[in-house]
């Protein structure tokens, strides 16, 4: 704990940490020596793991990095912080993220963008950008995020982690801040693809408090890791055609599939015609279940209340429009229309449909291979206020992350490789759904 403690203080113009609870992590630390001295310690006895700032601990302020909550206390803890901490795990703090999740740099933060520590003047991706820069900087030795269209696996790929969003359901989400419910998953960012699967043993489950969450088996996926079969492995055609792929990561993913040919794989072009569509449709119905969402930040139940509320609609009017940022404030608006009596069928009726044409797709093509493989992102990790102006941009970040998010899959970004500046680069595998020991076992084994 010190010597985290030490490192976040040293690196804290990263600004992935939103609070060190350095005190009670100390005390604890010491708890859990003894239980490790009586041979009665947990699984995760002794690691240290920082919490993306959207997933409540009792007794702790969680903003989900907007004003909005800033000052908001957890009332209760989150079944995944339960999970862990009863597995003593130490929780070392909250992690800076983008505002409700919503966005792909941690530039939407009310509390400022996170660096990436290979780059300073780069991003650290997002939405959960201070889970993975605090993995990628020795902060912690790892964090829980959440991913509702690649949160966890675009910041993981920027930063050169390992970032693993498991089958939509497999991990309770209760108390984590819900952005869009029928997308959201909490998931580990680590170091290595042993720390994620010993992790996802602890926090996987039936909750419940969650009645989506899933009662499929979970197994010891830590135990389970030494699968090295040769493998059916499709990749997308159109992901290495895609507008605005960058060179270097074409060339990337494009030498690992050789690989994994050369190291007797089975490695086989599909198509995939609906790449075009993916971030459409994911936009749609997130900020439609977004709008939602986040009706009940209304300046009465929870945070911020604007200091000139007079009566019950100016409460409402003014919280809001002081309390959520820019790109918050997008995307209720979108959502709202896309939901409203005019446009329903137009859009979020039509969306849905779209997004049943996508999972039955990637489904399919699961019934033929194991696992598909596509780059995590299209480019490395970009400057610091280069894409924030423009929300179309910044959403086309997303297209290789949201198909799998669409279909409730399971995928993982692994460390790829740097680009010749020393970025580095992730690669995704999207496995088939609940089987996320298979998925783990093969990114162990390449
Ligand atoms: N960049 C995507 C968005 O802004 C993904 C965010 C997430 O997974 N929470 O919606």
């Amino acid at each position: 704990v010190e010597h985290y403690c030490s490192r976040i203080e040293q690196y804290a113009h990263l600004n992935a940490f939103l609070e060190v609870f350095k005190v009670e992590a100390l005390l604890r630390a010491e708890e859990i020596q003894k239980k490790i001295d009586d041979g009665t310690a947990g699984k995760l006895a002794g690691m240290i793991i920082g919490l993306k700032d959207n997933i409540s601990f009792k007794g702790h302020e969680m903003t989900a990095s907007s004003k909005i909550l800033e000052g908001y206390q957890a009332v209760y803890s989150a079944t995944v912080t339960k999970k862990i901490l009863n597995e003593d795990a130490i929780i070392i703090g909250r992690l800076n993220c983008d505002e409700f999740a919503m966005g792909a740099s941690n530039e939407t933060s009310f509390f400022g963008p996170v660096k990436n520590f290979a780059d300073q003047t780069k991003v650290s991706g997002g939405s959960s950008g201070g889970s993975a820069v605090a993995v990628q900087a020795g902060l912690c030795f790892a964090s829980l995020a959440s991913d509702t269209g690649g949160s966890i696996r675009q910041p993981a790929a920027f930063c050169g982690v390992v970032g693993l969003k498991p089958t939509y359901s497999r991990v309770s989400r209760y108390g984590v801040v819900a952005y869009a419910s029928s997308f959201d998953q909490v998931g580990p960012i680590t170091r290595s693809v042993d720390d994620a699967a010993l992790i996802l043993e602890v926090i996987a489950g039936n909750d419940i408090h969650d009645s989506t969450s899933s009662n499929v088996k979970v197994f010891e996926y830590s135990k389970l890791l030494d699968d090295k079969r040769k493998k059916k492995i499709a990749y997308i055609e159109e992901t290495l055609h895609s507008e605005g792929l960058d060179p270097e990561i074409k060339n990337n993913i494009l030498a690992q599939l050789q690989k994994l040919k050369d190291n007797g794989h089975t490695v086989k072009p599909v198509s995939f015609e609906y790449l075009d569509h993916v971030v459409a449709t994911y936009y749609i119905l997130t900020t439609a279940e977004a709008s939602s969402n986040l009706a009940r930040y209304d300046g009465v139940h929870y945070g911020y209340r604007s200091p000139d509320a007079k009566d019950l609609i100016s409460t409402y009017k003014k919280s809001r429009s002081e309390g959520f940022g820019e790109e918050v404030k997008r995307r209720i608006m979108l959502g709202t229309f896309v939901l409203s009596a005019g446009y329903y069928d137009a859009y979020y009726s039509k969306a849905q449909k779209a997004r049943r044409l996508i999972k039955e797709k990637m489904d399919h093509i699961l019934e033929d291979y194991d696992f598909i493989i596509t780059p995590t992102t299209p480019t490395p990790a970009f400057n610091i206020g280069e894409e924030i102006t423009d929300p179309v941009v910044m959403y086309l970040a997303d297209i290789f992350t949201v198909g799998a998010s669409l279909a409730g899959l399971p995928a993982i970004s692994i460390p790829s490789g740097e680009t010749e500046s020393g970025l580095p680069i992730g690669m995704q595998i999207i496995g088939k759904r609940f089987k996320e020991e298979e998925l783990l076992a093969f990114a162990k084994h390449i």
